[in-house]
């Protein structure tokens, strides 16, 4: 049966296989679901079946799904384009932000945070400086790393991107050695211990590269209903 808990359940025996191969513990690498476009119930069940981090993309959608599934202990993570009027909720609703590619939205985020915890931040790289794609190129990394680090309420703790998608097994795994690199070349502070890459296609790869979380969607929900965007927002 297709459930979402057989899937689930698929998808970490992968995760475990492919860290064994890399030599690697199954615990060092973080599962985010990826539920954009699916409803509160199937994160509860998926919450229910042993899941605990979620990633959404777009902040109206999430909002009435965080509000509907506040009972549960659920650490949010925003991978999603951040416009500048939306970071009050992104700072106030999410734990985690993986997408910062600029100092305006970090220093948003940072002040918008206020009294609590500090925001877990990655910053985003275009790693095949593709025109259409968000994230900093890796030539303007060291400069925003600098910046980023120095926000009170926020806590730098690595790179995420997501390369240009190719089937070639040995292209995808380069991508990622890349980005391993611009992280250990960057290393800043001392919170500085997490590495997003690797989505339903390619997280097998990414864990060989050194992925310490990855972010699944399709493997975990089944195909994405398509999306249609609200009048006036850019989705
Ligand atoms: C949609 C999305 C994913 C998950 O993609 P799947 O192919 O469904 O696993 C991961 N990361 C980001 C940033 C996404 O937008």
């Amino acid at each position: 049966m297709d459930s979402v808990q057989s899937r689930i359940a698929q998808v970490q025996a992968q995760i475990d296989a492919a860290s064994a191969r890399a030599g690697r513990a199954p615990v060092e690498i973080t599962l985010v679901a990826v539920s954009k476009a699916r409803q509160a119930q199937e994160i509860r069940a998926a919450f229910q079946a042993g899941l605990g981090h979620f990633g959404e993309n777009y902040l109206t959608e999430a909002i009435p799904k965080l509000d509907a599934l506040a009972d549960l202990p659920i650490t949010w993570h925003f991978i999603g384009a951040i416009q500048s009027n939306k970071t009050r909720e992104i700072a106030a609703r999410f734990q985690w932000v993986h997408t910062i590619d600029r100092d305006k939205i970090a220093r948003r985020l940072s002040d918008q945070r206020g009294d609590r915890d500090p925001l877990d931040v990655l910053i985003q790289v275009n790693l095949d400086a593709e025109p259409t794609k968000a994230g900093v190129l890796p030539h303007a990394l060291a400069e925003l790393v600098d910046q980023v680090v120095a926000y009170p309420r926020l806590r730098l703790r690595g790179l995420m991107a997501i390369p240009r998608p190719t089937d070639d097994a040995g292209q995808q795994r380069a991508a990622f050695e890349r980005l391993h690199q611009l992280f250990d070349a960057h290393r800043a502070g001392n919170t500085w211990d997490t590495l997003s890459m690797g989505m339903s296609a390619d997280f097998a790869p990414a864990i060989a590269a050194g992925a310490t979380m990855v972010r699944i969607g399709t493997a975990i929900f089944g195909p994405r209903p398509t999306l249609v965007p609200r009048a006036g927002e850019r989705m």
